[in-house]
């Protein structure tokens, strides 16, 4: 067996492994820190949806990343660690085995499919989407060659690939349980706008209905279509099943780490594992809620890439002490060319538990003045807690210049700050790029709040 030494072993070279491993070796230049991962080719995830459509042009070689490991001296092995000795800090694979200082996991999330449909996978034109190149070139040659799509799932990763299929040409039927399209992230009068972007295009939108059953009509194993829990059927050629994600923890199992309540790895707020020399970032540890620390389902490359950096620069020391706690679930899609951006808690969410909220939503223009070409129409809703005025959620409609406004709005959220700071922001603004100082919407909904709170 082949003896490898290194000081940190980061299993899995996704964003999270990759961000620990960068910010690791940032933070203690003299350790060794080897990832290991088992594809040659690590795909983006973000831009999977763009290999199948035209939108980007993308082809699966443009969605690999390059991450920074090689030139920042950090080592990298291909393959699948089988096994960990905890009490002797060696891990294995292949014929290797690897001694550790510090272990992190980092091993991710595969497709989640509900277990009355998981018999149907091994139909012909039945796909999940995973963060895997050799699948989803399987999954986009099959698709390629047919009309008809069912998307299963109305989340953004069901929308984007919804988007991508339509816009090369394809018949696309989206289904749902819930009412609304992006439920979770935005609230009914934001999803709606996104809705009414599907129906423009030409996709249907089927809510408050759910897929019973997968079609094989002609007992051939390839799929024809979708049998509904309403008794509706709908054709397919290709059914895509974007029903969520679950932790992988296959090896954490393996070994007896403990897990949280959605089957992540349990860490503390410093991503430690209940063994000091054990840590777990990104979608494979267990995730708590910003407000209440209650277990959350979120996966998203924010919350993991934060999680990597906290665990990286804590490995050996706490260099620093944590600003955020729990996610925020921050992440931007586009529908069309409207962009759609979401952090923290929505309204919906806000009153079912029982927050006493005030919110304001603020309508203008994401250039100034508005006559300038391209200009388009940008939304900004804050969610603030009345006593106090803490902002704890934002959702804003509008053009590109919306990824970057939900990281402010982001950053408040985490810093705890309030309306009153956001009222009294000193806003840089240019013609071409942004709003008008005069009304720029994360300033306005947040006075539209305080007038509220002051009535
Ligand atoms: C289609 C799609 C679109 C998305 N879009 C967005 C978006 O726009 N914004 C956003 O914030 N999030 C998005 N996400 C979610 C985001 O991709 C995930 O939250 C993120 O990838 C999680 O990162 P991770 O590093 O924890 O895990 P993963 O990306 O799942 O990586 C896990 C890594 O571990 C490796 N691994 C697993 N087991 C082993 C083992 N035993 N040995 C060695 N290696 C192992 C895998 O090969 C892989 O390298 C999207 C996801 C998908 C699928």
């Amino acid at each position: 067996m082949k003896k490898i030494k290194c000081d940190v072993l980061v299993i899995g070279g996704g964003p999270a492994g990759g961000v620990c491993a960068v910010t690791a070796k940032m933070n203690y230049p003299e350790k060794e820190i080897l990832v290991v991962r088992e594809f040659e080719v690590q795909l983006v995830p973000c831009a999977i949806p763009y290999i199948f459509g035209e939108t980007l042009g993308c082809s699966e070689k443009d969605v690999a990343s390059c991450g920074m490991a090689d030139e920042m001296g950090i080592s990298t092995k291909l393959g699948e660690i089988e096994d960990v000795n905890v009490e002797k800090k060696l891990a294995y694979m292949d014929g290797h085995e690897i001694s550790y200082d510090k272990l992190v996991f980092a091993t991710g999330s595969r497709p989640f499919v509900h277990a009355s449909l998981q018999h149907s996978l091994s139909l012909d034109g039945v796909f999940t989407i995973p963060k895997n190149k050799e699948l989803i070139d399987k999954a986009k040659a099959y698709i390629d060659t047919i009309n008809d799509v069912v998307v299963v799932g109305t989340g953004f990763i069901g929308i984007e690939m919804a988007m991508e299929f339509r816009e090369s040409g394809k018949n696309v039927t989206v289904i749902g349980g819930s009412k609304h399209i992006l439920k979770g992230s935005f609230d009914p009068e934001i999803a709606m706008e996104a809705e009414k972007i599907l129906l423009e295009k030409g996709i249907t939108f089927i809510g408050r209905d759910r897929v019973s059953a997968i079609i094989d009509k002609n007992g051939d194993n390839i799929v024809n279509g979708v049998k509904l829990k309403s008794g509706r059927i709908v054709n397919a050629q290709a059914v895509i099943l974007a029903t969520g994600y679950k932790p992988n923890t296959d090896l954490a199992k393996k070994i007896g780490m403990p897990l949280g309540k959605y089957g992540g790895i349990w860490v503390s707020d410093y991503m430690m594992t209940e063994n000091n020399d054990i840590f777990a970032v990104g979608d494979c540890s267990s995730r708590r809620t910003f407000i209440g620390s209650s277990p959350s389902k979120v996966m998203l490359a924010s919350t993991s890439a934060a999680e990597g950096r906290v665990a990286g620069s804590t490995l050996f020391s706490m260099k620093y002490l944590k600003g955020f706690s729990g996610t925020i679930a921050i992440f931007s899609t586009m529908v069309g060319d409207r962009a759609f951006s979401s952090a923290g808690i929505t309204e919906d969410a806000a009153h079912a538990a029982h927050a006493d909220i005030v919110v304001g939503t603020f309508s203008g223009m994401n250039r100034h003045p508005s006559t300038i070409p391209g200009a388009q129409k940008q939304l900004v809703k804050l969610i603030a807690v009345r006593n106090g005025g803490r902002i704890i959620g934002g959702q804003i409609i509008g053009g590109d210049e919306t990824g970057e406004m939900i990281n402010i709005i982001g950053l408040m959220i985490t810093s705890q700050l309030t309306i009153y700071n956001a009222m009294s922001m000193q806003v840089a603004t240019q013609p071409m790029l942004t709003a008008a100082p005069t009304n720029y919407p994360i300033v306005m909904a947040a006075t539209l709040i305080a007038q509220k709170i002051e009535k």
